[in-house]
Parts: structure tokens; sequence; C-alpha cells
């Protein structure tokens, strides 16, 4: 009997640290610039906005919408017991956007521009920012 890959963790660095930590325990925690006042996800050194090095951890609200989506049907490897399964890119209240998973969803509920809230679901020792409808 062969057994499935497992599936990747989150592998935290210096700057990752903080998001990975957050979302371990249940904050999606993103950075805002303290120059220009944007908010910034992914976890960078400078705002994507001004260049800015003088970037804050905050809490995000953990709100936003589905801007798109595709459903994956046929998935591979570590994935393929969990198809068919949603792919979303989400932006967050305060701007950001984010790929993402939809869970615990019916597959016709999902649709472009439906607010989000999100959880957090446990990969081995590591939590991951998903969402769901609200
Ligand atoms: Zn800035």
């Amino acid at each position: 009997m062969t057994s499935l890959p497992q599936k990747p963790v989150p592998m935290p660095t210096p700057d990752t640290k903080e998001f990975w930590d957050g979302c371990s325990q249940g904050i999606l925690r993103i950075q805002k610039c303290e120059d220009c006042s944007s908010h910034v996800f992914f976890p960078t050194l400078v705002c994507q906005e001004c260049h800015s090095d003088r970037l804050t951890w905050v809490s995000s609200s953990g709100l936003g919408e589905i801007k798109t989506f595709t459903v994956v049907r046929r998935a591979v490897g570590a994935f393929a017991p969990d198809a068919p399964y949603t792919i979303a890119i989400v932006a967050l209240d305060e701007g950001p956007q984010l790929m993402t998973y939809i869970v615990d969803h019916k597959e016709s509920d999902v649709a472009i521009g439906k607010r989000v809230a999100v959880a957090f679901e446990r990969r081995m020792d590591s939590y991951l920012p998903v969402f769901k409808l609200v």
C-alpha cells in the first residue's frame, strides 16, 4: 500500500513569522505602512505603495469579498482526496488580496462579490487562513 504525499506546510522565515504566529492564534495579521497608511500583504520589507520600510503588524478584520474563484475538480498528489475544492482570490476590507481556500460551502453558493470571513484550518502543526461565506 502506498501512502499519499503530505501537503506542504508553512516554513516561516523571519519576515513571515509574525503572520504564521498570528494564524496559530486565530488572528489574520497583515502589515500597515506608517508613512502612507496602506495595508500590505504578503509579508514584505517595504511598502508596495510608497516603498517605505516603516511597516508594522496589525490585525486584519478578517473580512472581505471574493474577487474571483475556481473549483478544482481534478487534483493530484496529497490534494486529490480534497477535490472538488474552491480556491479564490479574496480582497480583504483593508485592501490587500490573498489566494486562499473557500471552505464549508455549497459550490452553487460561491460567487464573485460574496462576503467572506477568515477561519483557520490546521495542517500538521500549522494553521492556514481559509475563508467561509458569511
Ligand atoms: Zn507606504
